[in-house]
């Protein structure tokens, strides 16, 4: 039986921000590379999709004023997200995605810009924005995962109390630069500040989000390695790079630690 993988891309024009759409391309490589059948369904404002058909739902990044356009039509899809959560579907937002998935986000100049709020964050811009390399740590099926990312933000997220970040920041600002927090998890929905493309800086947890996505349909798949030679010895090298500018001596890399 050929396994089929079907990823939904929200406002691939409008939140794309430092290539953000990489994080498509990733899954469905890594997908395609084992065999996996993979449909990419666009959805751009006013497309009538329903998010259900879609394993996983891929959100970028974007700017202000990005954000206040997809935000009218992200509230005509609140129901059918909600939904699409409760079917199964995975659902991976970043930054500007990320702060859209939340209650709201209120820019520099005061504008309240509403979000769904199928996670428990709020975002309120400051002064200085948060700009650079991010090194975080997750879990990863009981293993601490490194992930790098690019962040560049002014919105600070608060985590409503009961809702769990997605990661702890090593080097960086994260959610808000103040309580060490990134991200948030709520089930299968996933929120993060990390622009990279994210998946293509952390092949692992591309590979693990591909198997939550096929858990959906009820496949356990134990995907085959794929090597990842020069993903690894580009994750070596940011990691030298970071630990450098900190002069601070180099930090393990990978998986392993509890
Ligand atoms: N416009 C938002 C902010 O500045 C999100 C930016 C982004 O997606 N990188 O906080």
């Amino acid at each position: 039986m050929t396994l089929k993988l079907t990823i939904g891309h929200l406002y691939p024009d409008l939140l794309d921000l430092y290539s953000d759409r990489g994080n498509v391309m990733i899954l469905e490589k890594r997908a395609r590379w084992r065999g996996i059948e993979v449909d990419v369904v666009r959805v751009d404002a006013a497309d009538a999709v329903d998010l259900r058909s879609c394993d996983v739902v891929v959100m970028g990044g974007g700017m202000d004023r990005e954000q206040s356009l997809v935000a009218r039509d992200l509230q005509v899809r609140r129901t059918n997200v909600e939904q699409a959560v409760a079917s199964g579907t995975v659902v991976l937002a970043i930054c500007g995605g990320y702060q859209l998935l939340g209650e709201y986000f209120e820019t520099g100049s005061g504008e309240r810009i509403p979000g769904i709020g199928v996670l428990d964050v709020y975002t309120v811009a400051g002064e200085r924005r948060m700009v650079g390399n991010v090194m975080a740590e997750c879990d990863l099926d009981g293993q601490t995962e490194t992930v790098f990312g690019y962040e560049n933000h002014s919105g600070r997220t608060y985590l409503r109390p009961g809702t769990e970040p997605w990661m702890r920041v090593v080097r960086g600002d994260g959610n808000n630069g103040g309580d060490g927090t990134e991200g948030a998890r709520k089930g299968r929905v996933f929120g993060t500040y990390l622009h990279g493309p994210l998946l293509a800086k952390n092949p692992r947890l591309a590979d693990w989000l591909i198997r939550l996505a096929l858990e959906r349909q009820g496949v356990q798949e134990r995907l085959d390695g794929l090597g990842d030679r020069w993903e690894e010895a580009a994750r070596e090298h940011l990691a030298r790079r970071m630990a450098e500018l900190d002069g601070m001596e180099s930090p393990h890399v990978g998986t392993g630690k509890k």
